[in-house]
């Protein structure tokens, strides 16, 4: 029985996992693939654009739809946090124009490395090639999740961080991703909808 299970090993799924496990929680993370941030591999051309040094209220602007809803995530893990965190994790850091951060190496493969290494420091269960079906919920309660396999995990509390679906653009050859749909509860009545650009 976990206090947590976190569905979804990407950059959201990682973190959230990580700081589950620093607060005691016991946590699992289920990621349908064999590897963790597949996604993340392929940022910023390999290079990973890991957020940006300006001023954290100019941040809102930047997001699609909604900006003010970020301001309450933006000010509980700031910019500058995240830098902290890569740097206390062995990721050095390097600002290019538009006050960009990528990792010095220019290797997206450094942040999810340190994002692992995050996970398994704090105790996390990681468990691959595991995708989620569904989660259980009983009496207005979560109490685990059924995987693709059928078989069940408990667990009292869940984080779904499957990620979301990409806008269209020529760019990315029209394809969509829509790996937001698969884990849904019952009660969640909200469909995914875009957030960010395809155009790294
Ligand atoms: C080409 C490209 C370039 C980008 N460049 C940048 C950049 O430079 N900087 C930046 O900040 N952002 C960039 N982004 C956006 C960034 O990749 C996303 O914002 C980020 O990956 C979202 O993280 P996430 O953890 O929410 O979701 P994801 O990274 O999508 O992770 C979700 C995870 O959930 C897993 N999953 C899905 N369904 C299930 C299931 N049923 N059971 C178990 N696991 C499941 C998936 O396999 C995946 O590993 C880029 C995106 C693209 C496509």
């Amino acid at each position: 029985m976990y206090e947590l299970i976190v569905i979804g090993g990407g950059p959201a799924g990682m973190l959230g996992a990580a700081t589950a496990g620093k607060n005691g929680l016991k946590v699992a993370l289920l990621e349908k693939n064999d590897a963790l941030g597949k996604k993340l591999y392929i940022t910023g051309s390999g290079r990973c654009n890991v957020t940006n040094s300006g001023i954290i209220d100019d941040f809102p602007k930047s997001v699609v739809s909604n900006g003010k809803f970020m301001y309450s995530a933006f000010a509980a893990f700031s910019n500058l946090q995240l830098i902290n965190l890569m740097v206390s994790l062995g990721v050095k850091v390097k600002v290019e124009r538009n006050s960009r951060v990528f990792p010095a190496s220019d290797r997206s493969a450094d942040i999810v490395g340190a994002l692992h290494k995050h996970l398994l420091e704090n105790q996390v269960e990681i468990r691959l090639n595991t995708g989620v079906r569904e989660i259980l919920v009983k009496d207005r309660q979560v109490c685990g999740v059924v995987l693709k396999d059928g078989s069940l995990i408990k667990g009292s509390k869940v984080i779904l961080a499957v990620g979301g679906r990409l806008l269209q653009s020529d760019w990315f050859d029209r394809r969509r991703v829509q790996n937001g749909k698969e884990a849904r509860a019952q009660h969640c009545r909200a469909a995914p909808s875009p957030g960010t650009f395809n155009n790294g």
